[in-house]
């Protein structure tokens, strides 16, 4: 199949192909503690006996060490958790267990995973925004294996623990499940919720406390990141011992398009919005496209196929472009294709997913692996378009590829940026040993303080308390009681209001704003508030589900913005002004002409006006002023700086600097999601040829969220490991003044200009002279 592929172009557009060899199980007896009743119930469903690392972690778990289960995709990580669950659950007639997903699809694939084996006694339950009231009283007081999410504990579970008292305190287990999903402020939040948990266990006498069992996909150091989720020590078990099918993975670069602007769009992004348009006349042809005449060759030859795109548009525009050509080859061909997303209703979910296992479906875009039903794998064929923005994203992808004894295909195509670039020039980044980290910081204190808040409304905080929640609490209690929400008594800190305090779990950058039809009054969509000056400012063309709709206005007070449709034959693009100036350092690292540091900034930016360009040749029409507020925003961030004089000595031309400088911001943004599971929209930078406070050109990279998620932290500890990919990166593009495969940016504010390409080579290679090596060794592009 591969090879008909690459035969669409007069380029070869394949990298790289590896071959995942099929892998032979390694089964291993049920342990000693597994009740007969148990491996019956097990047998009935098909499980002759489990793998090794099944039986390792249960048996970690058994003896209750908290244990995550790090393996691929359909490596039966479930029964790693159900086994010792189920068989205490068995023992013990009073114990119960708590299991949380990131999604409710996947609770609802558990609940019917642990209903089915039919154990005596164990009365599963989902219990999330959609249980009836009625059942809820029965869930609390009867059910023993509860299956929720973490917003579901936040928000409901803890607060009313008081009902729940019963359950906690007999609480042995408490599963969780992909849990490399809780990174970022969202993680900093979970990971806080599960220390709350595990106050109100011991409150209602659990002295000892629950066992963790982590369920997480292949990534680096993952009983670093579960230890951090849940402040406990963990243990990790990672060797995959399960049986797999050959895979063929090919990496794949879409060719040079021909200098015709109006092919090139649209390119798929994290976000549904205007797309920047790249300032250049060397483009890529979109991965989108790419992947949607990738999808239409494969149904044609009849291989059942899943497309996974980032954005639900992008999805749309896969499938939909895939039918357009299956129908002109064939009427009728385009209905086996269809697309797939998150906010379908379960039922169209699930008849999707049974279509395509059928094979009345033959090909899927879709745009997240974990919205999937649990059954959905063993297709012949996996097209990821654009990388996911993490390796474990990228293996739940492909892992949903490979039927016993079938040779399946994986083909990751890359969009048109330096980190999809650099990726599909070095398979080793994609298929050697992962050093991307799952990234959380609880201690930031835009999350603790809130979460402190939670906890003492929840019950008093106690001196004891305050080191459940980790370094910093001191001060944030503190901070609380200044700020007049909590009280200080000799017997704790109690919380003063009769409200309960409002705190998202995944609350970044402000409240949403909505997206509304002037003459209908339709909502058509929302958009975070912290993109919303950029993607939603009055004139600002909005695309909604492939319809274009321009903005009227935009009312901050109300979180609202007026749109009407309209097809313009331009684009617009915001333009900011951001200033950042030093709070603190925390650490730094003198290396003699640079210097490398890590501490917190106050980063003030305001969109002041937006160009519109032609869409077909790029001309600029005009720039026009806007009338928006500036933004605060204190965070952590980690920058480096030069001497002018090793600037110059290295070649860089004083005018060049600021162009230089500004290029290897780009591309470091770009890259280092290689390292942190961050996105490039979880990040800012500011480049400048003289900073007030550094006193040098200096670079800044800083995390886009209050108070920071751990990023910048990331970023500076893999600081040599880092750039030096950004310097592969930048060096080896193949075009010639800089390019979005390497120094430009769809997010920059400053319309990529200037930008000097040989100028961050050279920026890049002072400052990798210098830098210690020690500063993050152990990267993978050590090798480059
Ligand atoms: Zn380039
Ligand atoms: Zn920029």
């Amino acid at each position: 199949m591969l090879r008909r592929l690459r035969q669409r172009h007069g380029t070869d557009p394949v990298t790289h192909v590896e071959r995942v060899p099929p892998r032979d199980g390694l089964p291993a007896r049920w342990p000693d503690w597994a009740p007969e009743e148990l491996r019956l119930a097990y047998r009935r469903r098909g499980v002759a006996s489990p793998w090794r690392h099944q039986v390792e972690a249960a048996g970690l778990a058994y003896h209750r060490r908290h244990v995550v289960v790090a393996t691929g995709t359909a490596s039966g990580k479930s029964l790693a958790y159900q086994l010792p669950a189920l068989a205490t659950l068995l023992a013990d007639p009073r114990a119960t267990v708590l299991y949380l997903a990131p999604t409710k699809a996947l609770a609802a694939d558990q609940l019917r995973a642990v209903a089915a084996l039919e154990v005596e006694g164990v009365r599963p339950a989902c219990y999330d925004g959609d249980t009836p009231r009625a059942e809820r009283e029965w869930i609390r007081r009867h059910a023993r294996f509860v299956l929720t999410n973490p917003d579901m504990l936040h928000h409901g579970v803890l607060p009313g623990h008081a009902q729940w008292s019963g359950f906690l305190r007999r609480l042995v287990y408490v599963v969780v499940d992909e849990c490399h999903v809780y990174r970022g402020v969202f993680g900093s939040h979970v990971a806080h919720v599960l220390r709350r948990l595990r106050r109100q266990c011991a409150r209602y006498g659990r002295a000892d406390g629950p066992t963790f069992v982590l369920a997480s996909a292949t990534s680096g150091d993952p009983a670093a990141a579960a230890g951090r989720l849940t402040g406990l020590p963990v243990a990790a078990i990672t060797e995959d011992t399960s049986p797999r099918a050959g895979v063929t993975f090919a990496l794949w670069e879409p060719p040079l398009l021909a200098p015709d602007r109006s092919a090139a769009a649209p390119e798929c992004g994290p976000v549904d919005g205007p797309i920047a348009e790249p300032d250049v006349t060397q483009v890529r042809r979109s991965a989108l496209r790419e992947t949607a005449d990738l999808l239409a060759d494969t149904v044609a030859a009849g291989v059942r196929t899943l497309a996974f795109v980032r954005s639900r548009r992008g999805a749309e525009v896969v499938a939909t472009s895939a039918r357009r050509s299956l129908d002109e080859a064939v009427p009728g061909l385009g209905g086996r294709v269809a697309a797939y997303r998150a906010g379908y209703l379960r039922e169209e979910r699930r008849e999707l997913e049974r279509a395509l296992l059928h094979g009345d479906l033959l090909g899927l875009a879709s745009t997240n692996a974990l919205e999937l039903g649990v059954d959905l794998i063993g297709l012949d064929a996996v097209l990821i378009c654009g990388y996911p923005g993490t390796r474990a994203s990228l293996w739940q992808q492909a892992g949903r590829a490979g039927r016993a004894g079938r040779e399946a295909l994986a083909v990751l195509v890359a969009r048109d940026d330096p980190l999809d670039t650099y990726l599909v020039h070095h398979p080793e980044a994609v298929f050697g040993a992962p050093v991307e980290a799952t990234v959380l910081d609880p201690a930031n204190g835009y999350v603790l303080g809130p979460q402190l808040a939670c906890a003492a409304a929840e019950a008093p905080l106690t001196t004891a308390d305050l080191e459940l929640f980790g370094a910093g609490a001191k001060e944030a209690v503190e901070a609380l009681v200044q700020a007049g929400a909590l009280r200080q008594r000799p017997t704790g800190w109690y919380w003063r209001h009769r409200e309960r305090p409002e705190v998202d779990l995944r609350g970044a950058g402000g409240a949403p704003v909505c997206v509304v039809e002037a003459a209908t009054g339709r909502l058509l969509g929302t958009v975070d508030g912290g993109s919303s000056h950029f993607l939603l400012h009055a004139g600002a063309v909005y695309l909604h589900q492939g319809v274009s709709y321009v903005v009227d206005s935009l009312d901050l007070a109300d979180g609202c913005a007026l749109v009407h449709p309209q097809e313009p034959d331009w684009s617009t693009h915001a333009r900011d002004v951001t200033s950042l100036s030093v709070v603190s350092v925390r650490s730094y690292v003198d290396a003699g002409p640079v210097g490398m540091f890590l501490g917190e900034v106050d980063v003030t930016s305001q969109v002041v006006s937006y160009q519109r360009r032609r869409i077909a040749t790029g001309e600029v029409i005009d720039t026009r002023p806007l009338d928006l507020p500036a933004r605060e925003l204190r965070t952590v961030a980690v920058w480096f700086t030069i001497s002018p004089q090793s600037l110059a000595t290295a070649g860089v031309d004083p005018a060049d600097v600021p162009g230089a400088l500004h290029a290897a911001e780009h591309a470091a943004i770009g890259l280092l999601p290689l390292v942190a599971t961050s996105d490039r929209w979880d990040i800012g930078g500011l480049s400048t040829a003289v900073h007030p406070d550094t006193e040098a050109p200096t670079v800044f990279v800083y995390d886009g969220h209050p108070g920071g998620a751990g990023f910048a932290e990331r970023a500076y500890g893999m600081a040599a490991a880092w750039l030096r990919a950004t310097r592969v990166a930048v060096a080896e593009c193949c075009c010639e003044a800089g390019c979005p495969s390497c120094v430009q940016s769809p997010k920059c504010g400053n319309g990529n200009n200037p930008l000097s390409k040989s100028g961050a080579i050279r920026v890049l290679d002072v400052v990798l002279s210098n830098l210690p090596e020690g500063q993050g060794q152990a990267g993978v592009a050590g090798q480059a």
